[in-house]
């Protein structure tokens, strides 16, 4: 695609393909959509030029799990592991959502994430109590001008409605190159029985989509992936969740399956789920990205994550994960594993525009040109991120989000959470 262009003049240039890598003094020309060169001193030619310097240049933040609908329970779980967690996100606060607030709190977490640098989200959507919940949730999402994969949940341990997720994918979600796509998001084999899995495999299948599940030793089968490999439900196209808690043997099937892996490890930290699994998964061979998975009760930037990862692995991991390998995980290796690594994660010519500016002469950043990749991963937050493009459309600018109507968007939410709590 033709018609805007956009350079972006004379940043310290992060580039994520094959690795990171820092270049200073680098332009970015965007065309369209897309990025269409990376170098220094690229001409102009008409472009509209924005200032780079003393910016921090590289591709937007890729959130590989995350339930935006808590939102509107900040702080509901602080003090609680995963069976609190479960029992009140899930048994008590998740029944008191109508659908305008699975809208209310799906738009204001998707434009929390996008104000701090995520450029693509996977919303693994649970609160879906009838086919209107669905639609708010697809509603808020194109609403919200990044580009996310809506994964239709069940609220319930097993069962949903396999009927609405036909009619999602056939009325609503159709084109799977579009800025919101879908992939479903079943119980699994670590949470429903084998019967139901087979049904979900089955329906992702029949309608071409991808899946994406939580995976953990237990409760109902302790080693998952090989309770799926067993029914022949082992492939690629699955993006699974945490996994803590499984061998290293299942670790290396869903590698084998060209399966992909979505580590959490300030939620896994949080909720006390097992040690940090981002670097096992990584020797195990998987693709793996970084997700902020429970706003409940936890942060949801992409900084905050990638310092749990470092910071985690410091523990966890001999040698442990560097700055490079976490900027890689939250950008190139997070689209890989949404299966959108030919679309974006990289600023390779050709992928579409999305790119983040992050000011490095804001005090925190100050001094840190010596190592631009360190910066991000360990000294930047989201009151850095100055300019944002999505599919090169300027969604963000001088530090203010452009796209959406915020305020209303506020406002929306705080009606919801008192809602959700007075019920
Ligand atoms: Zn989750």
């Amino acid at each position: 695609m033709t018609g805007t262009r956009l350079l972006l003049r004379n940043g310290h240039v992060i580039d994520t393909e094959p690795e990171p890598v820092a270049r200073a003094g680098t332009d970015v020309l965007i065309e369209g959509d897309r990025i269409a060169a990376v170098g220094p001193g690229l001409p102009a030619d008409g472009a509209t030029v924005i200032d780079a310097t003393d910016r921090i240049v590289l591709p937007g933040f890729v959130d590989t799990h995350r339930h935006l609908w808590e939102t509107a329970i900040r702080t509901a779980t602080v003090d609680m592991d995963l069976a609190g967690y479960m029992g009140v996100v899930m048994g008590q606060y998740g029944p008191r959502f109508r659908a305008p607030d699975v809208y209310a709190a799906t738009l204001a977490g998707a434009l929390e994430a996008l104000d701090a640098g995520v450029t693509t989200l996977i919303d693994y959507s649970h609160a879906l109590h009838t086919p209107e919940h669905a639609d708010a949730a697809v509603d808020a999402l194109q609403a919200a001008g990044l580009r996310a994969v809506f994964g239709y949940g069940s609220p319930f341990i097993g069962g949903g409605n396999p009927d609405d997720v036909r009619r999602i994918r056939v009325a609503r979600l159709t084109v799977d190159d579009a800025l919101v796509t879908m992939a479903l998001a079943p119980g699994g084999p670590s949470f429903t029985p084998i019967e139901q899995v087979i049904a979900d495999w089955r329906l992702a299948d029949e309608l071409g989509l991808p899946l994406t599940i939580h995976v953990s030793a237990g409760p109902v089968a302790t080693r998952p992936i090989s309770a799926l490999r067993e029914h022949g439900l082992l492939r690629a196209n699955t993006l699974y969740v945490h996994g803590n808690s499984l061998d290293d043997d299942e670790l290396k099937l869903i590698a084998e399956s060209g399966g992909t892996a979505s580590a959490t490890p300030a939620s896994e930290a949080q909720m006390r789920v097992g040690a940090p699994v981002a670097g096992r998964l990584r020797r195990a061979g998987v693709i793996t990205g970084l997700g902020v998975d429970a706003v409940a009760s936890l942060p949801g930037d992409m900084f905050s994550v990638m310092r749990a990862a470092l910071l985690a692995s410091q523990i966890a991991d001999n040698p442990p994960l560097t700055a490079p390998d976490v900027l890689k995980m939250a950008t190139l290796d997070g689209a890989a594993a949404l299966g959108l690594a030919d679309r974006i994660g990289s600023l390779r010519p050709g992928r579409q525009a999305d790119v983040i500016l992050l000011r490095l002469d804001d005090l925190n950043m100050l001094t840190a040109e010596r190592d631009p990749i360190a910066a991000v991963v360990t000294a930047a937050n989201p009151g850095n991120v100055e300019t944002i493009l999505v599919a090169g459309r300027i969604v963000k600018a001088a530090g203010s989000l452009v796209h959406g109507d915020l305020a209303q968007a506020v406002q929306a939410l705080r009606t919801t959470a008192a809602a959700v709590n007075a019920r």
